[in-house]
């Protein structure tokens, strides 16, 4: 059952402040998307390749997929047609992959480095040192057909708050003083239903929103 009050506090929230809203509907079926879509929700994120190909297929043509989990290489060019970004790019070889699928079909695909900055060891994600390193090869080589416009990150999974704005506050410092270094960095996605407010406080520019809107999610698919 999608939250309908929540979910309108929330967008108007969002336009207020000038936020990108990323309903997050893993786990949920088409029919709650469409749902939210009537309510003028276009932006949904998925964090599962086989789940968004089929969502994809029976949703309408202006939804804007975003990709939010782990992408496996060999996984690009199944949603690389229709992926609207990219969120959690955290290697080369995985840009090198995009890069190479959307050549062939002739399409510039919007990216986000995602930063490792939570304490857990578990997520996913760059050091300071590595995201310069991409950044540099990004430069300098010829990813002609990757458009990376900024970054993403996850906070550590606490009640801690001057913990999670520590680390939202780190990430944002980044962003910052990449722009310096010529680094289009205009996207910043970060913040979850626990922590969105924090992160919006912190600099966010878009927000990946799951349970507030949909519900506890009670599986996890493969
Ligand atoms: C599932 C997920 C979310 C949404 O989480 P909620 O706590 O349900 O809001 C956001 N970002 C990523 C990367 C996720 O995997």
């Amino acid at each position: 059952m999608i939250n309908i009050k929540a979910y309108k506090n929330l967008s108007a929230t969002c336009n207020e402040k000038n936020v990108t809203l990323v309903a997050v509907s893993k786990t949920k079926p088409a029919s709650a998307i469409l749902e939210l879509y009537n309510l003028g929700q276009r932006d949904f994120g998925e964090n599962y390749v086989q789940e968004l190909i089929e969502k994809e297929k029976q949703l309408p043509k202006d939804i804007s997929w975003h990709f939010i989990g782990h992408l496996q290489t060999n996984k690009v060019k199944q949603i690389i047609s229709f992926v609207h970004l990219i969120h959690g790019i955290d290697s080369l070889k995985l840009l090198k992959e995009i890069n190479k699928q959307s050549e062939k079909i002739n399409k510039i695909t919007n990216c986000l480095l995602q930063v490792h900055i939570a304490q857990e060891e578990t997520k996913f994600g760059l050091d300071e040192n590595e995201l310069n390193e991409i950044i540099q090869q990004c430069d300098s080589s010829s990813l002609k057909n990757i458009n990376v416009c900024g970054l993403m990150g996850m906070a550590t999974n606490t009640d801690d708050e001057n913990q999670i704005r520590k680390e939202f506050h780190y990430l944002k410092s980044l962003q910052t003083k990449l722009s310096t270094v010529n680094f289009q960095s205009s996207i910043l996605s970060m913040g979850m239903t626990a922590d969105y407010k924090i992160a919006i406080e912190e600099g966010s520019n878009m927000i990946r929103v799951g349970s507030l809107i949909f519900g506890n999610r009670n599986y996890k698919p493969v």
